[in-house]
């Protein structure tokens, strides 16, 4: 008991605002994001400034409604999407309280990274709350999908969270199977994860603007590959697709509103099934709470 009070850690937040500006992949809707500090235990809470009574939508799982390629938030009739990156940005930094006040629905796509949002909340530094962050312990494996697609929760080699991730487009395309596995630090989410893009496939692209989505989106802002390769585009990463697929579920992990302890393996995976893992867990263990700072 008293190592696992050690390992639990205090909780922070910003010291100052910081904000970032884009346009929304799908809707191509611009619009601002601003990152404010907010007390200990208010979690990570959107705030639609433009609508009327501006509503809070807090970043917790039972907020999440089901949209295709992406994570949305809704609370009554206000909601937030495509918020992973944004999340996983503030998870992997490990900043635990933030209001993110936001002037349209769809969060920034930026250059399809979490990079940015790294960038603008590295600008100011970060202030540790006297309240102890809560953790989920994972001591037996936990598994949600099928055979092609599956995502399973094991204990961990040691206190943090680590996450492997595979992928497969089959031996032969572009993507082919590509396989990462790392511990999730804020330095490693930085370094590793955060510049990791989103990746499309043209035929799956070019549906989309058939249908009047993503027009404003172009080869440059995020990896999109035909048969032959990647488009118009540098890999950051040769293993960069698959870094992308655990930046997201990092995203969608926070998404539980506590440190998780243990292992993530990640086979396939959407936002879906990560979401499914993650009611499971909350179903199935005890978060560890502590109220006040331990003596
Ligand atoms: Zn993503």
């Amino acid at each position: 008991m008293i190592q696992r009070l050690e390992t639990t850690r205090l909780q922070t937040t910003l010291d100052n605002s910081v904000w970032v500006e884009g346009f929304g992949f799908w809707s191509s809707c611009a619009v601002r994001v601003e990152f404010r500090p907010a007390p200990a235990n208010t979690g990570i809470v959107f705030v639609r400034r433009d609508l009327p009574s501006q509503p809070r939508i807090p970043a917790r799982v039972e907020y999440r409604i089901d949209s295709p390629l992406r994570t949305t938030l809704r609370e009554g009739m206000a909601s937030v999407e495509m918020v992973e990156h944004l999340l996983a940005a503030l998870s992997g930094l490990q900043i635990d309280n933030c209001e993110v006040w936001v002037d349209a629905a769809e969060m920034p796509g930026l250059d399809g990274s979490s990079q940015e949002i790294v960038q603008a909340l590295g600008s100011t530094s970060r202030v540790t709350l006297d309240a102890r962050q809560p953790r989920l312990i994972i001591t037996r494996r936990v598994r949600v999908g099928n055979q092609d697609s599956w995502i399973e929760a094991l204990p961990g080699p040691g206190p943090g969270l680590f996450v492997r991730g595979h992928i497969d487009y089959g031996p032969l395309g572009p993507i082919g199977r590509q396989t990462c596995e790392l511990e999730i630090t804020p330095q490693s989410f930085s370094q590793d994860l955060a510049p990791a893009r989103t990746f499309i496939l043209k035929e799956e692209g070019d549906m989309l603007r058939s249908q009047d989505l993503a027009t404003r989106v172009t080869t440059a802002d995020l990896l999109v590959f035909d048969d032959q390769g990647l488009i118009d585009n540098q890999l950051r990463f040769p293993d960069e697709c698959v870094r992308h697929k655990i930046l997201d579920v990092i995203g969608d992990f926070s998404l539980a509103a506590c440190d998780i302890s243990g292992q993530l393996v990640a086979h396939c995976s959407g936002h879906r099934l990560n979401a499914e893992l993650v009611c499971s867990l909350l179903k199935e263990f005890i978060v560890e709470r502590h109220y006040q700072r331990s003596a």
